[in-house]
């Protein structure tokens, strides 16, 4: 029978050490491996099964971290980097080529929105951003040539979804891969591969670390899919993980079902707390009602994950009194940590020098996020504390 994800998160990729009986993972942080037989010094000599040779080519604790998240995401294979944009650039760079086509949300994390629109143009490779929430958008945006379709759901900062298997249904109808980056949704609440992704990436450094002590990332998806990013790009750009660091999120991620059941709990009472409040003009939250894509919440999420943003009058004098004056909450980016983390995004500046965004496309930004948000990653603390430290700054 297959495992549960708790079961998973906890035990897979793991057993006691074969020498010691030691019920903890060790931490190898050898860079090299003594081998019984030459062997040769390119990844290129190594086919199938290959011992460990040098760690930027594979080590047994970030290999630990990788079936764990393979199992979490339903998936057969994964790819542990050094950090999340490790990952996202690695897999675009390894997947697309001078002459391809690349379509992706027009709203998600600044890091890869600036890197596919400064960087893939360099490479030949075309770059339309899109509305991945409206499929008519996606449709038409869509070409020959296009090689893959990347979408983030929920897309930072605004909390904006879209919609898996149709967006799926398209990129495949055109022979293109679709990726997406599941980071604020986490594989506690969504499994893009089974709505018909080909590629999930994660930044670990949120919530599948949780701790804030530690940068990684991951692609994840089929042998067959990932195997270019691993022999082509990973061992050649480097982008590696640390095995240390493969150690902590390992550990980490063994509480992520049980962490995401809290954050979202708490996020659902936050989120609530901020929806009455009289100072407040907008709260995006995939869980509640008002959300404007919560029937496709329902749909696509078992979890609605803690990440809440909500819009205050006056945004930008606000953040410095929430900088300044909170107690608990931290003033800080990154989210998907146990510390409780809130950052001001403000539109304008998002719009003009991240996202580009003209015409309908910033009306429909706006229509979420006003003059900017406040972008809310509520931690592990109890509810009626972090809405105590919230209300002392409002009133
Ligand atoms: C943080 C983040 C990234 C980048 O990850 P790093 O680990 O900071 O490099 C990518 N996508 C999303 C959605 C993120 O939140």
């Amino acid at each position: 029978m297959a495992k549960g994800p708790r079961t998973l998160a906890v035990h897979a990729g793991e057993q006691p050490d074969p020498a010691t009986g030691a019920s903890a993972p060790n931490i190898v942080m050898s860079t090299t491996f003594a081998l019984d037989e030459p062997a040769g010094f390119s990844i290129n000599d190594f086919d199938g099964e290959r011992p460990y040779v040098y760690t930027r080519w594979g080590n047994p604790t970030v290999n630990q971290l990788e079936v764990k998240l393979a199992a979490l995401e339903g998936a057969e294979d994964a790819i542990a980097f050094g950090s999340g944009m490790a990952a996202t650039t690695t897999m675009l760079l390894a997947l697309l080529e001078s002459g391809d086509h690349l379509v992706i949300s027009n709203v998600n994390y600044a890091g890869t929105a600036e890197f596919v629109r400064k960087t893939l143009p360099k490479y030949g490779i075309e770059v339309t951003p899109v509305d991945s929430s409206d499929i008519e958008a996606v449709r038409a945006a869509v070409r020959p040539g296009t090689k893959m379709v990347f979408v983030e759901t929920p897309a930072n900062p605004i909390l904006r979804l879209t919609d898996l298997s149709q967006v799926a249904a398209i990129a495949h109808e055109a022979g293109a891969l679709l990726a997406v980056d599941s980071t604020f949704a986490t594989p506690v609440a969504t499994q893009p591969i089974a709505f018909g992704a080909d590629l999930v990436v994660h930044s670990l450094t949120k919530y599948i670390g949780g701790h804030g002590d530690a940068l990684g990332g991951a692609v994840i998806g089929s042998e067959a899919v990932l195997q270019p990013i691993r022999d082509d790009a990973l061992v050649h750009l480097g982008g590696v993980m640390s095995p240390f660091n493969a150690w902590l999120i390992n550990r980490g991620a063994a509480t992520l079902p049980i962490r995401m059941r809290a954050h979202e709990e708490t996020a659902l009472q936050v989120a609530a707390f901020l929806e009455d409040h009289p100072r407040v003009d907008g709260v995006l939250y995939p869980g509640l009602q008002s959300h404007p894509q919560h029937d496709l919440a329902r749909l696509q999420m078992s979890n609605y994950s803690g990440m809440v943003s909500f819009r205050l009058a006056n945004g930008g004098a606000m953040a410095e009194r929430f900088a300044k004056e909170l107690e608990i909450i931290h003033y800080a980016v990154s989210l998907g940590h146990q510390r409780s983390l809130i950052y001001w995004i403000d539109s304008a500046a998002m719009m003009d020098s991240v996202f580009h965004l003209s015409g309908d496309a910033r009306a429909v930004y706006e229509s979420f996020a006003g003059q900017g948000v406040f972008r809310f990653s509520v931690g592990l603390e109890d509810a009626d504390d972090l809405i105590d430290d919230l209300e002392r700054v409002l009133d």
